[in-house]
């Protein structure tokens, strides 16, 4: 079984309103640290990562330049209203093999948010399909080409 990240921060459904403490959240991210148990981190600590991980964990969009601040596209579910959210998971450089989790919040899908983005989740193509929409069409074509 894949070992998993459990970002613990509040966050806001951008979709109906509810907020979601820390562990309501479940927002996390498979295959992120080389430690074979999964772990959870709140703003402020350490994690054991350096850019292979985020490659391995998250489909690459554009790599970060130096030492800039690492941003990740990440999926959770709104417990209330049950729609698909993202989260916008923002890590800072420590040294090559350490990164620090700095903040997690909601964003939508935008092709600005994709645009600003380092990694996007895996998982993608299931929120494709469950998410049509004219969001979605100024959006994955971006997406498809930041892969590309
Ligand atoms: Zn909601």
């Amino acid at each position: 079984m894949a070992h998993i990240v459990w970002f613990l921060a509040p966050l806001t459904c951008l979709h109906c309103g509810a907020h979601a403490g820390e562990q309501e959240t479940r927002l996390h991210t498979s295959d992120l640290h080389r430690d074979p148990e999964s772990i959870s981190v709140r703003p402020g600590e350490l994690l054991e990562v350096g850019l292979q991980e985020f490659d391995d964990a998250y489909l690459k969009l554009r790599a970060p330049v130096g030492t800039e601040d690492v941003r990740a596209l990440e999926q959770w579910g709104c417990r209330v209203c049950h729609w698909a959210q993202w989260a916008r998971i923002v890590f800072r450089y420590v040294d090559s093999e350490h990164y620090r989790f700095i903040s997690a919040e909601t964003v939508a899908l935008t092709p600005e948010v994709v645009r600003d983005a380092h990694f996007i989740s895996r998982h993608l193509d299931w929120w494709v399909e469950t998410h049509p929409g004219e969001e979605l069409e100024r959006v994955r074509p971006l997406i498809k080409h930041l892969l590309s």
